[in-house]
């Protein structure tokens, strides 16, 4: 499956929302020569239908806001060497929060709002959980979301022509190919599936360390002045429901790595701390052994594990199945659902892979969820969103 164009995740910078409504989006397109015009709006447009649906969905309390990049990987890749332009080109989309917000302790607020101070919540999600934006009035954004504008994407106007950008901008994709030239992606679908991870349907299971055999359940955390790592950040509110799927919690090896990780920092805090000292301690500790099985029985192992959910049409718990391969895929492995148990269903948009020559409105299920699907949706409403019934 290597060398297909795949969805990734990366924290981008971000700008103010700007107009009022149950959405803001602060558009930005390749740039603003005349030839782009068309190219523009039509993306402008995929934008603002796929974010339509998500608020047809969500019964947003506050509005969410979300900055769109569309723009060429390819010109923008800093790197010398051809082939890297080549790879980062084979990037359809990528987006994240902007902001994550964590709760020492409870209060009155997080009581009433169901937030569990073990993990820390997207501002998409936080701003609807309580009673005050955490974010503030100079809430400055809480999804980035950049697109790539090397990919052959197929997009709508108002009237439903369907246009190819490659052709609206006279050129071939031949250099700094997104795509075989035959695949063609519906802008309004990639976009779709990002802004969901933006709502923060994303793990936070990853290799931090670098270390390709080293599974850890959140981020490592610096110390203030950047000197060294002091432990690891509390795990993304989607971690909270990830099992094994013959019925164990991650939590509890989460907590074991967590409780690893502060010993760690116990014994390697005092002045003379380096970037090394926590790592060295931690990798001396039975969390670095448990994170290893976490990497080799689960995080390159297809179907052992499962994200359970409170289903919004029966209110029963069920699972799906998440994604992983015999490799480790940054920004893919268990922020997806399978991607072969789910193909050609009605929870096609969550999974690792795009689904190519097809518009989002010719392959929407019959069904009265639409392309969101009822396990994302459920999903969604599991972390605490406000789901439209
Ligand atoms: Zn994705």
């Amino acid at each position: 499956m290597t060398g297909r164009p795949r969805f990734d995740l990366v924290h981008h910078p971000h700008k103010r929302g700007l107009s009022p409504a149950s959405h803001q989006l602060d558009f930005h397109c390749a740039n603003g020569t005349a030839q782009l015009t068309t190219f523009c709006s039509l993306a402008e447009l995929a934008a603002n239908r796929a974010l339509s649906r998500i608020t047809a969905a969500i019964r947003f309390r506050r509005p969410i806001q979300v900055t769109f990049n569309i723009t060429s990987f390819c010109a923008n890749s800093t790197s010398a060497d051809p082939s890297h332009c080549l790879q980062s080109s084979k990037t359809l989309g990528l987006a994240s929060p902007t902001k994550w917000y964590s709760w020492d302790h409870h209060t009155t607020d997080t009581v009433a709002a169901g937030i569990d101070v073990d993990y820390v919540y997207p501002s998409a999600l936080a701003k609807q959980l309580l009673a005050q934006d955490p974010g503030g009035p100079a809430n400055d954004g809480d999804i980035a979301a950049v697109f790539n504008s090397d990919c052959n994407w197929l997009m709508k106007d108002h009237d439903g022509r369907i246009y190819r950008s490659l052709a609206l901008l006279n050129r071939t994709n031949q250099a700094g190919t997104c795509s075989d030239s035959t695949v063609s992606y519906d802008l309004e679908q990639i976009v779709l599936h990002e802004l969901i991870h933006g709502l923060g349907f994303l793990s936070s299971w990853y290799p931090w360390l670098g270390n390709a055999s080293v599974l850890l359940p959140s981020q490592p955390i610096m110390s203030s002045n950047h000197a060294a790592y002091i432990g690891l950040t509390k795990p993304y509110i989607f971690n909270k429901w990830m099992a094994t799927v013959d019925g164990q919690w991650l939590r509890r090896y989460e907590l074991a790595i967590l409780r690893a990780s502060d010993a760690a920092a116990q014994t390697s805090a005092g002045p003379d701390r380096t970037s090394e000292t926590w790592m060295d301690a931690f990798m001396a500790s039975p969390g670095r052994v448990l994170a290893e099985k976490m990497m080799s029985n689960y995080g390159t192992r297809p179907g052992r594990l499962v994200v359970w959910f409170n289903d919004t049409e029966t209110r029963r718990g069920r699972y799906a199945r998440l994604f992983a391969s015999s490799q480790f895929l940054d920004g893919s492995t268990l922020s997806h659902i399978d991607a072969s148990s789910y193909q050609g269903t009605a929870e096609f948009l969550m999974r690792p892979y795009a689904t190519g020559n097809v518009l989002l409105d010719d392959y929407i299920p019959r069904g009265r969820r639409g392309p969101i699907g009822r396990i994302a949706l459920s999903i969604l409403a599991t972390m605490g969103y406000p789901i439209a019934m």
